[in-house]
């Protein structure tokens, strides 16, 4: 069978019963009905013939081996760690956790949110501060992110400046640069040699350790810039943090950096989980995602995500950043990691990394070297007189890269897995000799006194076997694409394949460091060429990046790009993107962070872009128009006639289209962005193109752009000179050339075993399905909007707004109850409050989606049951739903509805039932009274009291 087989959901034995529900006679003729003839394309897409999984697999096994693995001591923000393989084979290679979506939905996601607090919860014991958040989507946008914070926070100072470390990573700089140029932010970039600088500063940022190794005592400068009423910014190495004193302790307000060395693999430079710790008070003001503890409706503790009502859906352009999908996987392994070793393997290992590094130091200065700091943690630098290359050399000869910080200085940073052997082989081919012991201490004055990570879950799990149960004791809370569908309208939850998922973890993929030298990196490049040429080819573009690590960085790419065309073409007074009320908050939040302002466009009766609405605002703004973010097909599920139009009256404005391709699912082989009207698109690899989610990240989202544009893709940040310019491209949006380069090889196995009839297929069966789902569930659940012939596209929206009116049952209330069949919520509210958006995805079978028409139809029963009068809705299986094991099975029982019918409403579920850990979590409550640290394991063991 063919891989593209495999993929879709049903079977050829079940197409015709589908589509004469449906009302169409072959899928052409449904797919002819759906999408426009106008934007269609008749010709195949431009991609090689479909690969079976072996054969894709020996395929890029071959780029794989063109990659050339060493021992890295680069550093650079990127650290050789061990990836403990309990943690490899239970998390990042567990189904369970990579195909879990964003916990939205708290009660089917307690796993999940448990890991993620462990991961906040080191952050917070590390960094010495109150509050962290769980994700950010790498060290320098992290960075970045202070830096807007304190802009915003700061009241004292409100005008002014930031000063930012020199010393921060060379990435780091590019990044927060291109992010405050674009925001009109003023900066200095200062070493605070001679202390803070002149002038009036709304915040610092300091590096802690610099990129070069060297700890420096921070405190004078922290305390200078209370003085001077500058917020302070740390940039910290986490697991340095376990020797130094906290910056919390010193007064830092905010502190960020990576923590890819707590575990992560390399990847090429990312995935990796970026944080932020702030103090408690400041979390409003926080960018990224925060769970908090609140209680469920028995008053037992669960766990959710904070502070939900500012999530960008909601805040638009007034959101504290244009974050939506993170890192989560990543932070739940780095999170499993401190569980893992707790504080004193934690401690251990950093004072290996030191212990080697002083050998280093004392065995290359005997051989000659001029050792720049005395005072490091892992990273140890040394003047070599012209000689940096020479060195590069001599150590990648004896197996080994290193950093050539300019041509007079290399540095070295010892990683988790540098043993004997390795550090021999280095100091060895610098005609050293290593010592027993090193003689470098880091001054006791920087060294931090306090306890840290007490919270027993950081002490309980050290044997493999208690670790392993402890994995699966969370994952086992928790509902995947490996127990149901996810019928996620917008997020395309379809399958992450075994086959496309194996070979992240080659160590020839997994181990090359992104500053590798080009001759070590061919496969990756190889890689990333092809799979670049594909993506062309299938969105009709000219070129992409595949830098973007989120959706959302891709639209902060694609509008800088349309912001840099303009201003070369002197129109700089060309500031304002158009956004449909529907679309996703992150596009109005990006446009924000681009530093272009937002109108509205309204949407017509059906749905679609009101054109007479968008011709007044072309009228009103007239040369002022940057372009217009427009979603295609629409977050509506509708693929409109007018984009056409839309985009001609756009551009006749002198305005530039921005297709948001995140749907881009029901499109594949169909219809081109690049070749209907835009300029730019971003795509989700994490959506249409197989990447799993992950929890709320890695995400991968390319920019797409017409030949006009290339040449404002963004460039690599490491690269740029003093100044801050970069040759030939702008600068980066992202930490790695890359990002999240360490997933790519997902979307890459997805394309080669579709090939272009698989790609196709795909999109057919996407409307298939959601046209079956909107056809079964239809006349229940009226669907809000629709195109010609009363269909969909790639999803629906059930519109429950008539049966709340009725009943008092609300959307939310059947997302629960969904709980309860064993389902995972479709998206809720968005774009349409009181709506609920279903996607299936065709990846999902006709058993399946019959069994999700079946819970939806037995619930719109119980619906009926309530809008009759025969039970108030307080009352209901609905709004006390979802139920527990414990509600179900207490010895007192005095709900109006059997027991039976709470737990096993349809007989399917004697088979195959999921209760869920908690009941429903009240999310006001935590929000009231926000913590987010762990509570104490006695917390847990409460009686249970029934809801009243
Ligand atoms: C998911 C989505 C985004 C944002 O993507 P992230 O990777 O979460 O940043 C943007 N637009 C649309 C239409 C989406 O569905």
């Amino acid at each position: 069978m063919s891989f593209i087989d495999r993929h879709l959901g049903p079977r050829d034995t079940d197409l015709e019963s589908m589509l004469s529900t449906v009302g169409y006679d072959s899928l052409g003729d449904l797919v002819d009905a759906v999408v426009p003839s106008s934007i269609r394309i008749d010709s195949a897409l431009n991609l090689p013939e479909a690969l079976s999984e072996r054969d894709a697999q020996e395929k890029l096994a071959g780029y794989a081996s063109q990659n050339i693995v060493k021992a890295q001591m680069i550093g650079a923000g990127y650290y050789d760690a061990i990836t403990p393989p309990v943690l490899r084979r239970n998390i990042l290679e567990a189904p369970g956790w990579y195909t879990s979506y964003t916990p939205y939905q708290a009660e089917i996601s307690q796993g999940r949110l448990e890991a993620l607090l462990n991961f906040q919860n080191t952050v917070m014991e590390l960094t010495g501060l109150e509050v962290a958040n769980a994700s950010l989507l790498d060290e320098s946008t992290a960075v970045a992110e202070a830096a807007t914070m304190m802009k915003r926070s700061n009241r004292k100072v409100k005008n002014g400046k930031f000063a930012i470390d020199s010393r921060c990573l060379p990435q780091t700089l590019s990044v927060v640069r291109g992010r405050a140029e674009a925001l009109g932010i003023d900066f200095v970039v200062t070493d605070f040699a001679d202390g803070l600088p002149e002038g009036d500063l709304f915040g610092i940022i300091l590096a802690y350790p610099g990129h070069d190794g060297e700890v420096r005592d921070i405190k004078p400068l922290v305390d200078e810039a209370k003085e001077r009423n500058a917020l302070v910014t740390v940039n910290a190495d986490l697991l340095a943090l376990t020797l130094l004193k906290s910056p919390g302790e010193m007064g830092a307000d905010i502190v960020v950096g990576n923590t890819q060395r707590f575990g992560l693999p390399l990847w090429y430079g990312g995935p990796h989980a970026a944080y932020m710790a702030v103090h408690s008070g400041q979390q409003r003001n926080m960018p990224g995602r925060l769970v908090g503890v609140s209680q469920d409706a028995t008053g037992r503790p669960g766990y959710r995500l904070a502070l939900q009502t500012r999530e960008q859906h909601i805040r638009r352009e007034k959101a504290t950043s244009n974050i939506c999908t993170a890192q989560a996987l990543l932070a739940i392994t780095a999170g499993a990691y401190a569980v893992y070793h707790g504080p004193e393997g934690l401690k251990k290992i950093a004072e290996t990394l030191h212990e080697n590094a002083s050998r280093v130091a004392v065995a290359l200065s005997g051989a000659g070297l001029k050792l720049v700091h005395e005072s490091f943690f892992d990273t140890v630098a040394f003047d070599v007189d012209g000689k940096a290359d020479e060195y590069v050399k001599k150590a990648s000869d004896a197996g080994i890269n290193i950093r050539k910080i300019n041509d007079d200085r290399i540095s070295i940073s010892v990683g988790e897995s540098h043993d004997d052997t390795v550090l021999t082989a280095l100091v060895e081919a610098f005609g050293g000799k290593l010592p027993e012991s090193g003689k470098y201490e880091i001054a006791s004055d920087l060294l931090r006194t306090d306890e840290y990570m007490q919270h027993p879950v950081f002490h309980l799990y050290r044997s493999e076997t208690s670790m392993m149960r402890y994995l699966r004791q969370l994952s086992d809370k928790d509902l995947a694409l490996d127990r149901t569908m996810i019928p996620l309208g917008s997020c395309t939850m379809k399958l992450n394949a075994a086959a496309e998922m194996e070979p992240i973890s080659w160590p020839e993929f997994a181990t090359i460091h992104p500053l590798a030298p080009a001759d070590q990196t061919k496969g990756w490049k190889s890689l990333i060429d092809e799979l670049s040429d594909w993506l062309v080819a299938i969105t009709g573009y000219d070129a992409i990046s595949l830098q973007p690590n989120s959706g959302a960085s891709g639209e902060y790419a694609g509008l800088r790009a349309i912001r840099a065309y303009h201003e070369d073409n002197g129109d700089t007074q060309r500031s304002i993107v158009l956004i449909p009320m529907s679309a996703h908050g992150t596009n109005a939040a990006s446009a924000a962070l681009a530093g272009l302002d937002v109108a509205g466009v309204a949407t017509a009766e059906d749905g679609s872009i009101d054109v007479e609405d968008l011709k007044a605002k072309i009228e009103k703004y007239g040369d002022k128009i940057a372009g217009i973010m427009i979603t295609y097909p629409s977050t509506h599920g509708v693929f409109e006639d007018k984009v056409v139009e839309v985009c001609k009256l756009v551009h006749e404005a002198g305005g530039q289209v921005y297709v948001d391709g995140a749907n881009l699912n029901a499109q594949m082989g169909l219809a081109q962005p690049g070749q209907f009207g835009g300029d730019v698109s971003h795509l989700n690899l994490h959506k249409t193109f197989s990447i799993p989610h992950g929890g709320g990240g890695p995400g991968v989202g390319p920019v797409a752009v017409g030949a006009h544009l290339e040449k404002y893709l963004p460039g690599d940040g490491y690269l740029a000179n003093e100044e801050g310019k970069l040759e030939g491209a702008p600068l980066p949006i992202s930490q790695a050339m890359f990002g999240s380069a360490g997933v790519l090889p997902i979307t890459w196995m997805y394309i080669a075993m579709s090939g272009a009839e698989g790609l196709k297929s795909a999109s057919e069966y996407a409307i298939l399905n959601a046209n079956y789902i909107a056809r079964e569930l239809g006349e229940k659940f009226p669907v809000l909007y629709t195109g010609p012939g009363g269909l969909v596209a790639h999803e629906c929206i059930l519109d429950l707004r008539e049966l709340t009116a009725q009943s008092g049952v609300t959307a939310e209330d059947v997302c629960k109850r969904l709980m309860d069949y064993g389902f995972h919520a479709p998206t809720l509210a968005f774009p349409v409050p009181g709506t609920l958006m279903v996607e299936p995805t065709e990846s999902e079978s006709k058993a399946e989606l019959d069994r999700f028409i079946t819970a939806m139809s037995t619930i719109f029963d119980e619906i009926k049951y309530v809008a009759d009068g025969n039970i108030s809705v307080e009352d209901s299986v609905l709004r006390n739903a979802p139920h527990t094991v414990e509600v179900v099975s207490a010895d007192e029982w005095d709900r109006k509805y059997p027991r039976s019918e709470a737990a096993f409403p349809v007989p399917s579920l004697h088979r195959n039932k999921y209760f869920t850990p908690i009941g429903r979590i009240d999310g006001a409550n935590g929000d009231r009274n926000f913590v987010c640290e762990c509570p104490p394991m006695e917390a847990f063991d409460i009686e249970v009291t029934e809801a009243s």
